[in-house]
C-alpha cells in the first residue's frame, strides 16, 4: 500500500486539476491519496469524480481534506484535517473567512512587491491563481514571471515573501486548538503538518503541540521533505511522548514545487487507525 495524505491542486496551490491529481496520483502508483487544498474544498466534488471514471483495472482511494492556515503566538502553522463533514456550518465558515481575508492580503504582498520595484500585478496574480484560493505561491509564480526570481522557492526569501520578509503581509489565521476542535466536531481527524519546518520560518514549542494533542490532535506528519533526519526523530520522539500517531505525506504542489506524489508515505496501520476516527466522511473509492 501506497499512502501520501498531503497533495495540493489547482483549487489552492497546486498546479493540477483536481482531475489531473487523480491522474497522477494512479501514474504514481499510490493506492491512497488526499487532496488536501489549503482553506478549501473547492476541489472535491471534480476529484471523486475523477476517481468514479478511473478506467477497470485502476486502484485509488481520494481521502477528502483541507489544510487549516492556523497561528498562534504569532507563529503560522498548517493543520491537516482529513473526512470532515464540508457542510458542517461553523468549520465552513472559518475556511470562507480565511479564504476571503487571502483577496485583501494578496492585494497588499503585490502592492509591496510593486513598491519595491517588482512589474507585477493583481490581475497577474489572479490569473494565474484562477479559481484558486489565492496565495503567496501564486504571487511568487508573478515574480518569475516578471523575472525578479528565478524559481518560486527563491521568492520565499527574506527580501520578498517569506514569513516576515519586505513583501510579506499576514492573512487572517485560526488558533490551532480551535481548529483542531472545529474539525473534531465537524467529523474529521486533525493532523499537524509539517510541525518541524523550520526553512519556512519559527516553528511551534512541544508546549503547544501537546496542548493540541490534549485539544484531539490524532498525528503529527513527520516524514515530509521540510524535516530533516534530526527533526524527524525528534518530532517521532515527541508524538510518541503524546501519544499521537506519525504520518509521512509529500505536499505535492505539481510544479510549483519540486516534491514528487508518493516522496514520502505514510504506514497503512495507521492510515487504517486515521480513518477509524473519522466519521464526517469516507474516502471515494475506485
Ligand atoms: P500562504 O498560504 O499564502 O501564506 O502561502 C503559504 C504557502 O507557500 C505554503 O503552503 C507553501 O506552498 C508555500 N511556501 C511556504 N514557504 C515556502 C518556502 N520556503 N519555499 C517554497 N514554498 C513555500
Ligand atoms: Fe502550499
Ligand atoms: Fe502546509
Ligand atoms: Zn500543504
Amino acid at each position: 500500500m501506497r499512502i501520501d495524505l498531503h497533495a495540493h491542486s489547482n483549487a489552492s496551490d497546486g498546479t493540477d486539476s483536481p482531475a489531473e491529481l487523480v491522474a497522477a496520483a494512479v501514474a504514481a502508483g499510490l493506492d491512497v491519496v488526499a487532496l488536501t487544498d489549503h482553506d478549501t474544498v473547492a476541489g472535491h466534488d471534480e476529484a471523486a469524480r475523477a476517481v468514479r471514471a478511473l478506467p477497470d483495472g485502476a486502484r485509488l482511494a481520494l481521502v477528502p481534506g483541507a489544510e487549516l492556515s492556523c497561528a498562534v503566538e504569532g507563529v503560522s502553522l498548517h493543520l491537516l484535517a482529513y473526512l470532515f463533514d464540508p457542510a458542517e456550518p461553523e468549520f465552513a465558515a472559518e475556511r470562507e473567512l480565511v479564504r476571503t481575508d487571502r483577496f485583501r492580503r494578496g492585494r497588499a504582498v503585490v502592492e509591496h512587491c510593486r513598491e519595491l520595484g517588482a512589474d507585477i500585478s493583481w490581475e497577474q496574480v489572479q490569473r494565474i491563481a484562477g479559481d484558486g484560493s489565492v496565495g503567496r505561491p501564486h504571487i511568487a509564480s508573478a515574480l518569475v514571471e516578471a523575472g525578479v526570481v528565478a524559481t518560486v522557492s527563491d521568492a520565499f526569501t527574506a527580501d520578498w515573501l517569506a514569513n516576515g520578509g519586505r513583501a510579506d503581509v499576514r492573512k487572517h489565521e485560526t488558533d490551532p486548538v480551535r481548529a483542531v476542535r472545529l474539525v473534531r466536531a465537524a467529523g474529521g481527524v486533525p493532523v499537524f503538518a509539517h510541525p518541524g519546518a523550520v526553512k519556512r520560518g519559527r516553528t511551534v514549542s512541544d508546549q503547544v503541540i501537546a496542548d493540541l494533542a490534549a485539544a484531539g490532535l490524532a498525528a503529527l506528519e513527520v516524514d515530509h521533505t521540510d524535516h530533516d533526519e534530526e527533526a524527524r526523530r525528534r518530532l517521532r520522539g515527541l508524538a510518541g511522548d503524546l501519544g499521537l500517531l506519525v504520518t509521512g505525506s509529500s505536499d505535492y504542489h505539481g510544479s510549483r514545487k519540486t516534491v514528487r506524489l508518493g516522496e514520502h508515505t505514510t504506514d497503512p496501520e495507521v492510515y487504517e487507525a486515521l480513518l477509524a476516527q473519522a466519521t464526517g466522511a469516507k474516502p471515494i473509492e475506485r
